[in-house]
């Protein structure tokens, strides 16, 4: 048992150890880093797709995708034309998260492209990337009406370190039971200061004020790279 504890803590003090590193890395590169987590189906890679098409000829955007067993996202984030490395966790265990070991192997393969933005696109899941830190400028954390209004208050890790979360889908409220004044309060309860966003497809406004609110983050944290 005691053998049991001292491995996990090791595990999470090598891999601060090692995002300590990918901080640096991406500090010296002058990339933004946005590290987006949410569970299966959420919208992850169809919001990428999404920037790409808002940052194209603006900003130099590349992914780091995680997938457990295929390249099926990393396919259609190429075919956006967005440099793209992926990473498959079944070579390691079927491993539920990113690590930061990972992500500096991914970002050697795409920094010739010298990003200006890097999303990372964790495995879908909405436990293990919570405690993993890969390094990042910013966390945001996905969930989509379809999951129910419970998964904010029942998977609490995955938004208290989140600086924004992203409600998705949330043209086919209608359809559904879902409380959404209680979700932006459990949001606000859990982490007061985080941003929150509620986006559709159909509406292109509310795509576009979270990719401005990506840019502005990346010249406000730039700004302050700076001055250090
Ligand atoms: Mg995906």
């Amino acid at each position: 048992m005691i053998k049991k504890i001292r491995l996990s803590a090791d595990i999470f003090r090598d891999n601060d150890r090692e995002a300590g590193k990918n901080r640096r890395l991406f500090k010296k590169a002058g990339v933004f880093v946005v590290n987006l987590m949410g569970a299966p189906g959420c919208g992850k890679t169809t919001l990428i797709e999404n920037l790409a098409k808002n940052y194209k000829g603006k900003i130099r955007l590349a992914v780091i995708e995680g997938d457990i067993a295929t390249g099926k996202d990393a396919q259609r984030i190429a075919k956006a034309g967005v440099p793209v490395s992926l990473l498959n966790t079944d070579q390691v265990g079927n491993a539920c998260h990113l690590s930061s070991k990972m992500i500096r192997k991914a970002y050697e393969k795409i920094r010739n492209t010298k990003p200006e933005i890097i999303i990372i696109e964790n495995i879908g899941n909405l436990i293990c990337p919570a405690d993993f830190d890969l390094g990042e400028n910013l966390r945001v954390s996905m969930v989509s009406i379809t999951e129910g209004d419970d998964k904010v208050s029942k998977y609490p890790p995955m938004f208290v370190n989140a600086e924004a979360v992203i409600l998705s889908k949330i043209d086919i409220i209608k359809h559904f039971k879902y409380n959404l004044k209680f979700v932006r309060k459990e949001i606000k309860r859990l982490n007061p200061n985080a941003e929150i966003f509620e986006i559709s497809l159909k509406n292109k406004h509310s795509l576009k004020f979270f990719s401005d609110f990506l840019i502005n983050k990346r010249t406000t944290t730039n700004t302050i790279y700076r001055l250090t």
